[in-house]
């Protein structure tokens, strides 16, 4: 468009050319003929003058040589008949004037004298030209005769023809114009039709062709459009057909791609349904493994034979720690593992990360450092237990790759401006070393860093890959630095968010054991040097015996030199003279009374609670025992504090009732499911398939069934909606407790969905089998020998903050073990609400009122059950002003809370203190 306006069209340009030429060759013409004319014009009037000259001679010349003016006069004013004869005058030969004529008259051109220098012949003026000759006769000279010719009617007449000549011209031109317009329409049409080709061709119409013009120039022109046009249609064609064959390719290849996508995306499928299917298959049988390993090291072994299943135990967790570590990879690289985000005291898990490894490099002869900030504390966000995991990872390798020197675990922190800390954590040994070029190798799967390391220190080089994702995921960076025979430093970088600080919780209050005298007794002699040289490493004084009898007389023995064993550690089943005779002579010799007396079991036997009070054992323990739990009995045994049953470190199970019923295929399994739930003291049925334990619930009366999820005929999902089904209407709900091997991603989800109430992941030790009856099976009703001293009359007036009448009624449901069962409620109850109330507090501090709500209305209820009323009445108004979003109501009442929950907390400990016996 813009082209268009800024140069002029052909059309334009041709017509303007024409008009320049035109009008410059008419205008040329014209002044030639005009100049033509006018000089034809003088020269005639120039002949014309001669001529009347001559005329003026004949006739004037007589009256002159006769000096007759007169006549002359006469003859002169005839000469009015010529109008453009302005002035003739007659000269004597003394140039005197004879005669004039004026045209004009007044004018007195004529003179009175001739002037001297006056030439013969005419000259030319603007308006005029003057002629001179002798006046002559008989061929003498008698004078002159002068004329002047006046040129006023020829300038006249010049005009006339110059603007007849304009007027010719002006007309030419329009015509010439108006012809050339037609030539130049005649032109440029054929171009026009070409350039509305060339348009048509632009716009896809490939069937224009230029037609002839008779132009030769304009006809080369169309050819050359007709040429390219075809060349453009041959293109096409070619085109058309290869987009054709072009199309079937691709489409050909996207079949392809797709039919290898799907292909894939199977091979994906069957690879999650494959590992799901044997994590499942290897968990099943590995319950069985672990679950009699754990049995058979509560029973009493030989020495050889406890080595033997203590190597079965570690080989089965070891077989465990690779399922887990395959399932991990195949979580990862299914994009199904997923992080937490919890609050956790970072130093706290690095130092605990650090302990796991102490023995392992005790046994090694390394030095294990932790060069950790001067921190009480660092609470971050982010997934602990997949942190944890990493540390481990790193520490494993570091110990199992160094055969002496140190490791190392260093963090060192710093704060970003996004309330973040930047971590660096390093793992650095001074082991093996990893070549260079296996550095970057060790962090793919598989993938060691010498082939010969898996026979010699073993591993599937698995651990690294799933560390450095896990790391990656978190947001950070795993990196290697290391130089072959000097060590290896392995360095986390990572960002994680400030944490919330949880309150520390109170601790236990500490005893010096430092110098305290202990006598460890125990028949097993390797038992024996281990609870003896742990119990050095912490500090004791320690004496040992290795029969009952050597106890007694050591015991005395000490006591009567002045150095009694404050404390002493008792197996309970010895040859001889059993651990139960030991601790009652203990107890009948005056002595001895300071003693403190802690047993160990290694069976599932327990003692009686009777005789534990009876003989004021501070704590019974059933081996293996973790060292912490140990000396955490022991502390507190000093202290004086009794462990009784639902201490954290009771291992006395508490005795369960009710009827179980499990459903399991898998024999070993169910021997250990049975094992486990008799030594809880329930009654056990079991059934091999869900056909027969919907057969066998529908005939008996069960508490809790037991239910695997894959079992033949009828599958446990199966059976537990079905049963659901039937208990429609009935307002019972059997509970029904899932076991599975699966532990893929959303087995949780699956259980639930078909009914089941909870979920037991196999392999599952007899710790987690019993959190699970004691969550869903009531405890034990027991006698205890209250103290039935009448209340003090004042003391009810003080209303206490917990209603006897609850309790009573608690009692009621079993008089022969009312107190025991009041004390296991109360207990549990102590846990669970002060758990509850820290994170009521956490929910009113983040203003999350959802969380409040629901952790008020989990509290009321359990509240209400042991009698705490007022207390369960101001979580009720909580709850309300939670679920009404009123963050004002609930603060009205969050205050009142605080001082009844001290009341009410106050309440059961001193309730719990009271000797049950
Ligand atoms: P695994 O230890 O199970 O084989 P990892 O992925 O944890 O698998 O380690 C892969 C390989 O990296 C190891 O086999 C070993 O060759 C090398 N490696 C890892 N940590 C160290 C270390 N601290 N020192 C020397 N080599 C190491």
């Amino acid at each position: 468009m813009s082209r268009f306006f800024q140069s002029p069209s052909l059309r334009a340009r041709l017509a303007s050319i024409n008009f320049y030429v035109l009008a410059s060759a008419i205008a040329f013409v014209s002044l030639v003929i005009l100049l033509t004319s006018a000089c034809i014009t003088v020269r005639t009037q120039v002949l014309d003058g001669e001529t009347r000259l001559e005329l003026l001679n004949a006739t004037l010349a007589p009256a002159l040589a006769s000096d007759d003016r007169a006549a002359a006069m006469q003859l002169l004013s005839s000469l009015r008949a010529l109008p453009d004869v302005q002035t003739v005058a007659v000269f004597r030969r003394d140039r005197t004037l004879f005669a004039a004529y004026e045209r004009d008259a007044g004018s007195e051109q004529a003179g009175g004298l001739l002037p001297v220098d006056a030439q013969l012949g005419y000259e030319f003026h603007w308006a005029t030209i003057d002629f001179l000759a002798y006046a002559h006769l008989d061929r003498a000279e008698r004078g002159w005769i002068r004329l002047v010719i006046d040129l006023s009617a020829i300038y006249q007449q010049v005009f006339w023809f110059l603007g007849l000549l304009l007027l010719e011209t002006a007309v030419a031109l329009m015509i010439a114009l108006r012809l050339q317009s037609r030539q130049i329409d005649r032109l440029m049409n054929p171009l026009l039709v070409l350039t509305e080709n060339m348009a048509q061709v632009s716009r896809g119409q490939l069937d224009t062709r230029a037609a002839e013009t008779g132009v030769a120039e304009l006809d080369l022109l169309g050819e050359g459009f007709n040429a390219m046009v075809e060349q453009i249609r041959e293109r096409d064609r070619w085109l058309a057909s290869h987009l054709g064959s072009l199309e079937q390719m691709v489409e050909q290849r996207t079949r392809e791609l797709r039919s290898a996508k799907d292909l894939a995306e199977a091979g994906s499928q069957a690879k999650s349904e494959f590992l799901a299917t044997m994590s499942h298959e290897i968990r099943t049988p590995m319950n069985g493994v672990l679950g009699m390993t754990e049995l058979l090291l509560n029973t009493r072994l030989e020495p050889t034979q406890r080595q033997f299943v203590e190597a079965v135990e570690r080989s089965g967790r070891h077989l465990l720690g690779i399922i887990n570590d395959i399932l991990d990879f195949s979580k990862i690289e299914s994009g199904k593992l997923e992080l937490e985000e919890v609050d956790f005291d970072l130093l706290g898990l690095l130092e605990e990360s650090l302990e796991l490894f102490s023995q392992p490099a005790q046994k090694k002869g390394l030095e294990l450092v932790a060069d950790l900030p001067l921190a009480e504390s660092l609470v971050v966000r982010g997934d602990s237990l997949r942190l944890r995991q990493v540390i481990a990872n790193l520490l494993s390798n570091a110990v199992k790759f160094t055969d002496h020197g140190e490791i190392v675990l260093s963090l060192v922190f710093g704060i970003s401006d996004e309330n973040r800390f930047n971590l660096t954590l390093t793992v650095r040994d001074t082991g093996i070393g990893i070549p260079p070029e296996a550095q970057e190798k060790i962090f793919e799967h598989f993938l060691q860093a010498d082939g010969s390391t898996t026979r010699k220190y073993g591993g599937t080089g698995l651990g690294l890959a799933i560390c450095r994702s896990l790391v990656e995921m978190m947001g950070g960076h795993l990196s290697v630095f290391s130089q072959p025979g000097q060590g290896s430093s392995f360095v986390v970088t990572l960002s994680l968010p400030f944490g919330q600080l949880v309150e520390a919780q109170e601790p236990l209050p500490t005893v010096r054991m430092t110098g305290a005298r202990m006598l460890v007794v125990d028949d097993n002699q390797t038992s024996l040097d281990v609870m003896l040289g742990q119990a050095r490493k912490k500090g004791f004084d320690v004496g040992a015996a290795g029969s009952g009898v050597e106890a007694l007389a050591r015991l005395r023995e000490s006591a009567e030199a002045g150095e009694p064993f404050s404390v002493v550690l008792l197996d309970l089943h010895m040859p001889g003279l059993p651990g139960l005779h030991v601790a009652s002579a203990i107890r009948s010799d005056e002595r001895l009374k300071a003693t403190r007396i802690v047993v160990l079991s290694s069976s599932v036997e327990l003692i009686a609670r009777e005789d534990q009070a009876r003989l004021d054992i501070s704590a019974c323990l059933v081996k293996p025992v973790r060292q912490a739990e140990l000396f955490e009995a022991i502390e507190l045994a000093l202290s004086r504090r009794a462990v009784r049953a639902g201490s954290k470190v009771s291992a006395i199970p508490p005795r369960l009732r009710g009827r179980v019923l499990i459903a399991e295929d898998n024999e070993s399994n169910l021997i250990v499911a049975r094992a486990h739930l008799e030594r809880a003291g329930v009654k056990v049925s079991t059934v091999s398939d869900g056909r027969q334990a919907l057969e066998m619930l529908a005939d008996e009366r069960f508490d809790l069934v037991l239910m695997d999820c894959q079992m033949p005929l009828l599958d446990g999902f199966e059976a537990t909606r079905l049963l659901r089904q039937r208990e429609q209407g009935s307002g019972l709900h059997l509970p029904v407790v899932a076991l599975t091997a699966n532990a893929m991603p959303g087995d949780r989800a699956r259980c639930m969905e078909a009914g089941m109430d909870d979920y037991l992941t196999k392999p599952y030790s007899g710790d987690e089998m019993l959190a699970i009856l004691q969550r869903w099976l009531p405890a034990e009703r027991r006698q205890l020998t209250v103290d039935s001293t009448e209340p003090d009359p004042e003391n009810v007036v003080i209303a206490s903050p917990l209603d006897p009448s609850a309790l009573d009624k608690i009692r009621a449901l079993s008089p022969a073990r009312a107190e025991l069962l009041v004390r296991q409620l109360l207990n549990v109850y102590l846990k669970a609400a002060t758990q509850e109330m820290e994170r009521l507090e956490s929910a009113f501090r983040r203003e999350d009122v959802e969380q409040l709500a629901s952790a008020a209305h989990g509290l009321k209820s359990s509240s209400f059950n042991v009698g705490a009323n007022r207390f369960a009445e101001i979580l009720r108004n909580i709850e309300g002003g939670g679920r009404a979003g009123d963050l004002t109501e609930v603060s009205l009442h969050v205050e009142s809370l605080m001082v009844e929950w001290g009341r009410v907390s106050l309440a059961i400990n001193q309730m719990l203190a009271e000797d049950p016996a």
